[in-house]
């Protein structure tokens, strides 16, 4: 299957899915990973009156985390899959609620830019009935109107944009680290070692062992540990999750007009197939972020060597100098080499171990997930508990009987 980051295919029917048993109130559940995925269904978890243990091995948002950059860009337009279009609703209705309750700025609505280089955009188009159906609506402007508004922005060779209001950016780090402090506020217990399973045994998992040489058990585990997943399980997901390496970079606005450049949307270089140029240029003041979404090579997410590639560096250059030129010589700042954790087809991973229904995984973010933590945590939650089936579209039997 493909690797894509825009277009996880439609659901697919599947057979398979397993009983989950009921989990009581106040049953202990651990939860290991505190990015994105992990952090918030383990607060949601202990919202619903769980006894939650959460493990990381590096901390909430750490450098080597999928989470652990700066920003990560939150947007409407999911093609035509509307699971994922209803998940970014649920999601960014959370972003607003739980960033006015901790009194913390997590969200930057600036809106996303899709700069078109074809008068139809299929994948935009696609999301068009689902946004009416919320009463939303995208801006489509000419590139004449667009030239005139952005004119940080060369124009020449594209057919227009649309701008994605409700969408902007999201500060990554400092939101894992804003929902593991809500957690512990909550009374969930946090505790900072690596976390490896003990051997199944009689249909369950029966305890993580810490790098501190102590036992923790319960009786539910969570493993939502990104990239490491594969190499955690390695009979189940060595050939589910695959991290490959990728680049960010941020570079030096011009002094005297920094303020305006950080104030442009995100834009997304879009209409030339899978591999495209994005960008948030409002990154925490780290500069003008740029990447270039094209996997990258497999890598293991705590030994990869994450200084920048200076061909890669060079390719981003060429592209900043032809689409924003007061940029083109502007100085690199800052990079970061993170990993995209793919499940094969893009789509999410929520679903229990085939030997043991109390051991589960949550992962396969595919380049995708950061957006959806808040909501994603609160539907994991649920059935993790047993409160809801799997979802077919995140179960591992689609994978396995595709
Ligand atoms: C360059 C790049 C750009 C992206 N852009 C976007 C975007 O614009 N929008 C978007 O929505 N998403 C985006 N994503 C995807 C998104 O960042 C990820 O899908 C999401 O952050 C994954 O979160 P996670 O919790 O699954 O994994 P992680 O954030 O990697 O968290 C896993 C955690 O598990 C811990 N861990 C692992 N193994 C163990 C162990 N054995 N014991 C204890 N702890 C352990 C790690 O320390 C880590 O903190 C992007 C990703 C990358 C790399």
């Amino acid at each position: 299957m493909e690797i894509r980051t825009f277009a996880p295919p439609s659901e697919r029917p599947v057979v398979l899915l397993k009983a989950v048993p009921l989990l009581k109130a106040k049953s202990e559940i651990v939860v290991v990973g505190a990015g994105a995925f992990g952090g918030w269904t383990a607060l949601h978890l202990q919202l619903l009156g769980y006894r939650v243990t959460l493990i990381d091995a590096f901390g909430p948002g750490n450098s080597r985390s999928s989470s652990g950059d700066e920003t990560r860009v939150i947007r409407s337009t999911y093609g035509s899959n509307e699971t994922y279009f209803d998940l970014n609703r649920r999601a960014w209705q959370l972003w607003q609620n739980y960033e006015a309750l901790w009194g913390v700025k997590l969200l930057h609505r600036t809106g996303v830019l899709w700069l078109c280089y074809q008068p139809e955009v299929p994948f935009i188009d696609a999301t068009l009935p689902y946004m009416k159906k919320h009463g939303l609506s995208y801006e489509y402007i000419s590139a004449d109107e667009a030239r005139y508004r952005y004119p940080q922005i060369f124009f020449d060779d594209l057919h227009h944009a649309v701008l994605d209001r409700e969408a902007g950016y999201l500060m990554a780090r400092e939101g894992c680290k804003a929902v593991v402090a809500a957690f512990i506020q909550a009374g969930g217990h946090y505790i900072q070692a690596q976390a490896l399973p003990l051997p199944i045994k009689n249909g369950q998992l029966p305890g993580v062992v810490l790098s501190t040489g102590s036992i923790v058990q319960a009786q539910a585990y969570v493993w939502a540990c990104g990239a490491w997943l594969g190499y955690l399980f390695p009979e189940i997901l060595g050939n589910v999750i695959t991290a490959t390496r990728q680049e960010v970079y941020y570079f030096g606005m011009p002094e005297a007009h920094a303020a305006a450049w950080e104030a442009l949307p995100v834009w997304i270089d879009w209409s030339r197939g899978e591999e495209f140029f994005y960008g948030i240029p409002g990154s925490g003041y780290r500069g003008f972020k740029v990447a270039y979404d094209k996997r990258g090579e497999i890598i293991h997410p705590t030994h990869m060597d994450r200084q920048p590639t200076a061909s890669l560096v060079e390719q981003s250059r060429r592209f900043l100098a032809h689409r924003f030129p007061a940029m083109a010589h502007a100085p690199l700042v800052e990079a970061r080499v993170c990993q995209y954790e793919n499940s094969p087809d893009g789509n999410f991973i929520l679903d229990c171990h085939p030997e043991a229904n109390n051991c589960w995984f949550l992962g396969g973010g595919s380049g995708h997930g950061y957006k959806h933590g808040p909501a994603l945590g609160e539907w994991a939650a649920q059935i993790i508990t047993g409160a809801k089936p799997i979802e077919t579209l995140f179960s591992l039997a689609r994978i396995t009987t595709a």
